[in-house]
């Protein structure tokens, strides 16, 4: 794959299911919502109400398209100071919010293939009633932090991109222990890093946190969600046993550890999933 390949990095299993997760957006952070990505715009947006309307944490909060866009921003404030610390440059990718079917640099996608990374054009891909399936079609609470986690996870591996890691993803065969588990353990980690951040820091244009701070229950939600998206879990729900060595995007327990591990340390070097011996 690499650079223009032909593979987007998805969340995983192709179905994707969801376990609720509440956790707002805080209500009363007003303006910083839109953010300032700089000169080009950050969002792409194809069809659906405009997100000009997304003001307030209220919206992000009501709204599945101002919560991606809420959550995009506020990942694109955090990376470059942190990242620029470990000597590493960031440039804002494109969130390209669609509806049905998407042209990208690694192909035609539909919503059906859940949300993804394009390394090729640099662009995450969200479609907002891929979401809305989840809840309606799943059975997911929908929960906010859940939703949030899904895109930190897609811009996880915009930063594996600018670090270098990505192409690891299509490097041998597939596994428990394999080079594409690790880069979607290693993109689960880096969502754990904002996951503190965003819950812990003031949002850029605001004296409080993009998100309410995290009780020991939102985090617990959080590894839900993570833990819902596991290889293991997938299978098991679609054929009723699981197959590790057809794994691409790790068990349950995997993903649970790397978001915590990131959420924990806070630490890039700590997400070094391709380091340890086992992950
Ligand atoms: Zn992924």
């Amino acid at each position: 794959m690499g650079r223009g390949g032909k593979v987007g990095l998805g969340l995983g299993g192709g179905i994707v299911v969801l376990i609720g997760a509440l956790l707002g957006i805080n209500p009363d952070m007003l303006s910083s919502l839109l953010g300032d990505t700089g000169s080009q715009p950050a969002i792409e947006q194809s069809s659906g109400a405009g997100l000009a309307s997304c003001q307030t944490g209220q919206d992000a909060n009501e709204r599945l398209d101002c919560r991606i866009l809420g959550t995009a921003n506020s990942l694109n404030s955090f990376w470059p100071g942190y990242l620029k610390e470990y000597g590493v440059g960031y440039s804002v990718p494109k969130t390209v919010i669609f509806t049905g079917s998407v042209s990208t640099a690694c192909g035609q996608a539909t919503s059906a293939v859940g949300p993804f990374y394009c390394p090729g054009d640099n662009k995450a891909y969200f479609d907002p009633d891929f979401f809305a399936q989840l809840e309606t079609d799943f059975g997911s609470s929908g929960g906010p932090l859940a939703q949030e986690y899904v895109v930190a996870h897609e811009f996880g591996h915009h930063v594996q991109n600018l670090t270098g890691t990505i192409g690891k993803a299509q490097q041998g065969s597939k596994g428990e222990q394999s080079l594409a588990v690790r880069t979607e353990l290693q993109a689960d980690c880096y969502a754990g890093i904002w996951m503190r951040y965003a819950s812990s820091q003031p949002a850029p244009g605001s004296s409080q946190p993009f998100l309410k701070a995290l009780t020991q229950k939102d985090l617990n939600d959080a590894l839900s969600a993570a833990s819902s998206v596991g290889d293991d879990r997938i299978q098991q729900a679609a054929t009723g046993r699981t197959n590790p060595e057809s794994w691409s995007h790790g068990s349950s327990a995997q993903r649970q550890k790397w978001l915590y591990t990131g959420y924990q340390t806070a630490d890039l070097a700590a997400c070094d999933t391709f380091a340890a011996p086992k992950v």
